[in-house]
This record gives structure tokens, sequence and C-alpha cells, in this order.
């Protein structure tokens, strides 16, 4: 059946954990991790709640494919209400954390309230409680997990925790997961934070029982396996290479965007590339990368360990960084390279480490970096005010400005609240290179026109995993389009939105859609979940799901106008490259988007479009 039936109520204001059964019609209308998950908040909270008050919510959720023998099958979500966009939240990690959520017997986690003082949850199958956490106040991720191993005698426990930045609510805290996975963005972290919940620690011996057929789930996974095998991008390109693989074909095609958005080339990529990452140092004469590695379950194995230079001014005098760990990968290589105009490889490893011991999204951090820079080349943000030069291209500056973020001191703190807040208070709005609060990814919307529009859309605010129309513009999957036009776009992202939906609501890794359509997913879903999980029931959840989340952002006050762009993407055409001369074309994309969703001019759902999803 896929699922456990089983859902875990954590009232932190009460201090209690109470069983109960899972929704088996919701279920069955949302398939589980991010769709069943948003279900539950938003079936439970006020659209307009406070993100950080007691009254929103958090939940841990698994889908019915988390922990099984599926391909990519260890992830979870985090769902929430977004304290840096005041939207839906919901971040997905990969690692071991959320196989042993399904091992323990669990589908998710539901915490309410706010503990008076700071706790940690630990489940062990089916008992699950709270334990004073005050001895882990104010460590790091990293120091978290070692305690609570030590402190249980237990290395296999698995944990996710939040570091000193989301104790102090940086607004783009994340929870870190397995010492360098994450449910990285939108701020999760901050809502784990302000409720004085430091760790969730599970050890699960159940394992997964209940697939519905197993000899068909079998064949089913095992073909789907060879699929991604077979395929240049899974089976190849990431494990060789991660997803760093893009940053010299993004920068060749035009749309890496480079110094905050102001170019969308950086003459430095190659130096941060996944081609440097296998460079023999002239330094130490070793290579950056150690390793790849895989999350639970994943035969793909795209993630990246690597060690830093040990003379590198980051590091030299702090031999705890030296050791073999995660990163990089194209996300945060980008946000802390290109962004800043940063192109010492080792800065940026520096950086993406102290974002994952302290839990923060490496995306949201660069690119305010990027934006403080900028304000700092126009002369508003000075020496005096940051506590340091701060021009572009600085690695000492990024260095220093992911501690001060990182331990909520000086300029930090203003850094911790992101571009939006940080432009808005300098009086230049305009240059935060986000929607609805949230940071743009490493792909320039000049460059790839879709891409603006699946940024403008995003229930989450500005995030490539929500519609990564890359796939079918740059790289051709699973048919080439034209980056540079706005024809047809419509369409692809709204094709691309409603899949995505359904991969991360069954527990597996988006990046499995570089080799697998819904095609290869649904004979795994159906053989494993009670109830008809054909294609056409697999698109309605998807789109249902993608319209529940909108109708939450509209109630909480998000209407069209919430659905832009920063004008340097619609008014300052790209300077070079193959999108030289061209803006975005959101005012032209946007009106047929929502034609072809069946939502209003004003960007809701229709009644109609409501009554034939069951809205
Ligand atoms: S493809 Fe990469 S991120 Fe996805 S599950 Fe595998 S190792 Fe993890």
């Amino acid at each position: 059946m896929g699922w456990n039936r089983k859902v875990l109520r954590v009232n932190l204001s009460a201090g209690t954990c109470t069983e109960e059964p899972l929704n088996m019609q919701w279920a069955d209308d949302y398939l589980g991790s991010r769709g069943l998950a948003t279900k539950y908040l938003v079936s439970e909270i006020d659209p307009k709640v406070d993100p950080l008050s007691p009254d929103n919510k958090m939940i841990m959720a698994t889908g019915p494919l988390t922990g099984t023998m599926a391909s990519t099958g260890g992830r979870y979500t985090v769902v929430t209400k977004g304290p840096l966009t005041g939207a839906i939240a919901c971040s997905n990690s990969g690692g071991f954390f959320g196989a042993e959520m399904k091992f323990a017997g669990w589908d998710m986690v539901i915490f309410e309230g706010k503990s008076a003082k700071p706790v940690w949850l630990y489940i062990e199958n089916d008992k699950a409680e709270l334990r004073d956490a005050a001895g882990l106040w104010g460590k790091s991720c990293w120091e978290t997990e070692e305690k609570i191993k030590e402190t249980l005698q237990d290395p296999l426990v698995r944990i996710s925790s939040i570091g000193v930045s989301g104790e102090n609510q940086v607004l783009y805290s994340c929870i870190v997961n397995d010492l360098y996975r994450a449910a990285g963005r939108s701020g999760v972290g901050a809502v784990m934070g302000s409720k004085n919940l430091k760790a969730v620690a599970i050890r699960g011996t159940k394992g997964v029982s209940g697939i519905k057929d197993f000899g068909a789930f079998l064949k089913a996974t095992n073909e789907a396996k060879k699929v991604l095998a077979d395929n240049a991008v899974t089976g190849q390109g990431l494990p060789k290479y991660g997803t760093q693989v893009l940053m010299n074909v993004i920068n060749e095609i035009g749309a890496l965007p480079t110094r905050n958005h102001r170019d969308v080339q950086f003459e430095d990529a190659s130096k941060i590339s996944a081609e440097a990452m296998h460079e023999k140092r002239a330094s130490d004469g070793k290579t950056h990368l150690v390793t790849n590695a895989a999350c639970f379950g994943c035969t793909i194995a795209c993630g990246r360990i690597s060690e830093i230079d040990k003379t590198h001014f980051t590091v030299k005098n702090s031999p705890k960084y030296w050791g073999a760990s995660g990163g990089l990968e194209y996300e945060a290589a980008w946000a802390l390279g290109a962004a800043n105009g940063v192109g010492d490889l080792e800065a940026l490893q520096y950086a993406n480490l102290i974002c994952n011991e302290q839990g923060m999204d490496p995306i949201s951090f660069g690119a305010t970096v990027g934006a403080a820079m900028e304000l700092y080349e126009l002369g508003i943000l000075t020496d005096d005010i940051i506590g340091m030069a701060a021009p572009f291209g600085s690695a000492e500056a990024l260095a220093k400005m992911v501690e001060m973020t990182a331990l909520g001191e000086g300029f930090g703190k203003e850094l911790g609240l992101g571009s939006k807040r940080l432009c808005e208070k300098y009086g230049r709005p305009e240059l935060s290179m986000s929607v609805k609060g949230q940071e743009f990814p490493a792909y320039d919307a000049r460059g790839i026109q879709g891409m603006g529009l699946a940024y403008a859309t995003s229930n989450r605010g500005a995030c490539h995993l929500r519609g990564y129309t890359v796939a079918s513009e740059v790289l051709g999957i699973p048919v080439k389009t034209d980056p540079l036009t706005t024809d047809g776009k419509p369409e692809l992202v709204k094709a691309f939105q409603d899949a995505t939906a359904v991969f991360d609501s069954a527990g597996i890794c988006v990046f499995t859609s570089f080799a697998w359509t819904l095609a290869d997913v649904q004979p795994q879903v159906a053989a494993a979940c009670e109830g008809d999980w054909s294609m056409e029931k697999l698109n309605e959840v998807g789109e249902r799901i993608w319209n529940m989340e909108r109708m939450f952002n509209n109630a909480a006050g998000f209407t069209a106008k919430d659905d832009n762009l920063p004008p340097r993407l619609t008014h300052e055409p790209a300077k070079t490259g193959p999108a030289k001369g061209l803006v975005n074309g959101l005012a032209k994309m946007l009106p047929e988007y929502y034609q072809v969703r069946g939502w209003t001019p004003g960007g809701e759902p229709t009644t109609e479009t409501r009554a034939r999803l069951g809205l």
C-alpha cells in the first residue's frame, strides 16, 4: 500500500506526542509527501498566519516510494508557511532521514505550537518523546548530530537539525540531515527555530511493508533503474560531474546570472566548474573532488564529496574544515560564485561548508551577498556599514559575510533577512533578484525564457525545482524547445510544474526526470499503492496539488501582481551571448499561462477548474 497509514502529531506547547491514522482519502487525492502534507497544512492553519508564530505548523513527510527499492526513494519534504516569502513552503531533501522515518513506521510528523524551552524529538519505531535540548542550543548542525549520536550511543540514528542560523531565524535557514543534505529553501529552518525545536532523531527498524504487488513493483523499479543507467545524463554525466556539469553549459548559452544579474556570462565560470573540481591543485597536487555520493536507494549518485585546500586563507587555521565533506553542487557554486563575481573555488567551498554546518540555504545567502555587493559598488552600503570592503569578486568579503550571517553578528543580521528586505531598507528594492521574496537560482530568464515564467509563477517564490524547463529549453529533455522564444512556454511550464508535483509527492528525486517521464513513475506508484494509479490520475493529482498551493497563496494575500520579475530581467537586455539584446517576455506569457491553467485574469483558479480538480 505504500503508506504506513500513521501520522505522529507533536504538540510542542503541550509537550505531547500523539499517534493518529493517516487520512486515506487525502492519500488517494494527493499521493504523499509534498501533496499530502500540504493538504494537511492548508486544512489546519490560517493562510494569513505569521510564519514564525506558534500558530504556524511544520510537517515532515515521506512519500509512498520513500524507503522502498525505487531508485532515489529516500526523499522527504518539510511543508510549512515560509517566513522568507509568506507563501506556501515545501522543501525537499535526500540523504537517509526520510527512509528512516518510513522504517520507524510513520508517514509524517506534524509539529504544532511552540515549546517553552529548546527540545529535540526522538523517535524509535513506535515510541516518540521530546527531550531537553539545552545542551544542544547554540550548536551547529554537525555538532548536534554528533552529540545526539553520542547521547543515544547509536551511530545509525538519522538526524535532521537546525544550526545557529535557524535558532536566530535567519529567513533562509534550512534543516540539515545527514551532515550535508538539506531541506534547503524558503526558510523552513527558521520556522523550526521559532518553535524551539532543535532536532529530530529517528531510528527505525521495521523496514517497509505493504507494497501492494511486490512482483510488479520489483519489475517496475528494475526497468526504471535501467532507464536511468542507460541515459547519458543520469547514467554518466551526473555521477561523474554532478549537477555542476551545468556551469560551463549555462555560461556558454548566456544564461549564467553574474554579479547580481548585471551580466549573463561569467569570465571565471571555468574556474568554478565541475571540470575544475577534477583538476589537480598547484598547492598540494590533489583534486578538489574526492568522490561522488548517493542518497538512500539512489542509482544516480550525483552528490559531490570534496576536500578543501588546507593552505587556503579561509581554513588554514581551522583544521575542522580540512576533511572531506559535501559539495559543491551547481546551485551553490553559482550563488556563492558567479552571482558575486567570485571565481575562487576554495572560497566557494568554504562558504558552502559554513552553510551546511550552520544550516543556511546557499542560494538565497549567495544571492543576498550579490545584492549587498551591488549596493556597495553603488556607494549605498559602505565599509562602515558592512564592516569591510565588499566589491564584486571579493572572496574575503564572501568568507567573512557567511560567518557573520550564520552566527548573527554585525551586518550579518541584515544579510540574514534576505535580499528583498535588504534592498528595501537601503532604498533600492528593484535590486533584489527575487520573486515573492525568494532569490533566483542559477538560470537567467533572458537567456532561458520559460524559466522566467516558471520563476514568476512558482508557488514558493523563485525556484528551479518547481518547473525545470531548463531540461527542455537547454538539454532537449524530453523534447528540445528554443530557449530564446516565449512561444509554447506557458504549456511547457504547466506540464513541468504538474509533473514535478507528482515526482515530489511520490518520494523520489526530481533529478530522475532527466531520464524518466511520468510514464516511468506510474508503474512504480501503481505497483506500490492501493487504488487506481493510472497516468490520467497522476496527471490530475499533479495539477490538483499545484492549484491547492496556489489557492493557499491567494488566500494568504498573493495576487497576479506577485507573479512578477525584477525590472532588470524585463527591461535591461542581456549584454552578451546568444540572448544579447533580449529581455524576458513575461508580459506575453503570463496571461496565456493563466488561460492554460484555467485561472481568471487575476490569477485565481476559476470555479470550473476548482470543481474539475475537486478543490
Ligand atoms: S540524484 Fe543526487 S540528489 Fe537525487 S537522490 Fe540521487 S544523489 Fe541524491
